[in-house]
């Protein structure tokens, strides 16, 4: 049977949208005890209904009570976000970069071309970039490892040459070094170049005869940041918390293929069993702990999750690069569920546009970035694929491929760009970029 988007079919007005119930009722569980966060999950299941349910004056639906993804007002929600900032955000001058990321990376996965804000954020690169190789929040500001971290993306997603050169990898790998734990971690945050010389320099605090390296003893670190619950925390013996998931996983799957590393660190059940808990009915969406509401930024946090586990436990496959429908019945978590979160109550669906954490908040460059993200890995599907790998590249790397599924309840026209699963950007930026260096000789 030749695959057709059902969703395609007009809603006529008259009609009531085909929306399932366990959208639209009431959660038949309740905590009898009223406390605050009672009171609050009350108030947000509420005002979900009202937009899962399609029926919101002035918001049109298709027959299934979704909306269409509103394209043109994001790309430029993240453009004007981009330019010229109200004095409030003066506060955000640390965060520059990751001001960068999330634009950038929300305006590829909305099909828009990026390739005119190559030119700026080289220069931008180059003055807030410090002798050390790494990155400040803003200009004079010292290095840092997250905005070091976003910096790097977002070159990698203006991509080319001329970005690629900003990137001074002996000096960041000096300091990434320095920043090196004893305990296996990092002073701040998890991840590094997979293609860069391991060896610590003597005057790294770690440096052992052992010759110990900047990987050492992380992957035994994320181990044991899992929490009783089966979730990550930040540090063992912390709560766990999706981000903490997304960046546990995503570090793993930088040392080691997925299939073969999770399992050796992790209690995929227990995880499995935590990741599940955070999708709430009937709202659809993510909570990123337990006892939380849901938030749009958790469709990636936590629903980034899948894509690597679901890849982790399909194991290594053969390339086929033919998408086929495929139905619910091997997802672990409910794609329907998070899109409709999404599409319906992830949405500013004013002029101004951009994707926010949930009805009746304002929308954000940062809600943007990973309700995006989160919308692409629910529309698409993750394999590991082997390759032969050459010593500097991985010897395996991943297929990202359109999730096709004869129930699909939003229109096709609305299904965003695929994204890496491990760095959260474009599709195929992470192998230009690789390729650009590992074409080097030397360091
Ligand atoms: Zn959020």
């Amino acid at each position: 049977m030749a695959y057709s988007s059902p969703s395609q079919e007009p809603h006529e007005p008259h009609q009531a949208p085909l929306v399932p119930g366990l959208f639209t009722t009431a959660a038949p569980i309740k905590d009898s005890l009223v406390t605050d966060t009672s009171l609050s999950q009350n108030a947000v299941e509420t005002s979900c209904r009202a937009f899962l349910a399609g029926t919101q004056d002035g918001i049109r639906v298709n027959r299934h009570g979704i909306p269409s993804l509103g394209r043109e007002r994001h790309i430029r929600f993240l453009d004007k976000s981009l330019g010229n900032l109200p004095p409030a955000f003066k506060a955000a001058d640390a965060s520059r970069p990751w001001i960068f990321y999330w634009c950038l990376n929300g305006l590829v996965l909305l099909g828009a071309d990026v390739s005119k804000y190559r030119d700026g954020l080289v220069a931008t690169a180059r003055s807030i970039q410090n002798e050390s190789g790494g990155f400040g929040g803003g200009f004079g500001q010292q290095s840092h490892l997250a905005t070091t971290y976003a910096m790097v993306l977002s070159l990698a997603i203006v991509g080319g040459e001329a970005a690629y050169q900003v990137i001074d990898r002996r000096a960041m790998w000096k300091w990434l070094c320095t920043l090196k734990e004893p305990t296996g971690a990092f002073r701040l945050t998890l991840g590094g170049e997979i293609d860069l010389p391991l060896d610590l320099p003597y005057d790294s605090s770690s440096h052992t005869p052992e010759r110990l390296d900047l990987f050492t003893g992380l992957a035994d670190y994320v181990r044991r940041c899992q929490t009783f619950e089966g979730g990550i925390s930040a540090r063992p013996g912390a709560e766990a918390h999706g981000a903490y998931a997304f960046c546990a996983l995503g570090c793993l799957a930088i040392l080691d293929a997925p299939h073969r590393i999770f399992p050796r660190y992790l209690d995929m059940p227990r995880l499995i069993s935590w990741l599940s808990s955070r999708q709430y009915a009937p709202e659809g969406g993510l909570s990123g702990r337990t006892n939380k509401l849901v938030d749009g930024c958790y469709s990636h946090w936590v629903g980034g999750c899948w894509p690597l586990i679901e890849a982790a436990i399909h194991g290594p496959t053969i390339s086929t690069s033919i998408e086929t429908p495929s139905s619910a019945a091997g997802d672990l978590y409910s794609r329907e569920g998070l899109i409709r979160y999404i599409l319906c109550c992830g949405q500013d669906q004013t002029k101004r546009g951009g994707m926010r954490d949930k009805p009746y908040q304002p929308s954000d460059a940062y809600h943007t970035c990973y309700v995006l993200s989160g919308l692409s890995s629910a529309q698409h599907v993750t394999r590991i694929l082997s390759s032969d790998g050459d010593g500097i590249m991985p010897p395996w790397t991943y297929e990202v491929l359109s999730h096709l599924d004869e129930a699909q309840v939003y229109n096709e026209e609305d299904r965003v760009s695929p994204t890496d699963p491990v760095y959260g950007i474009p599709e195929g930026k992470r192998k230009d970029i690789m390729s650009y260096f590992s074409s080097r000789p030397g360091f």
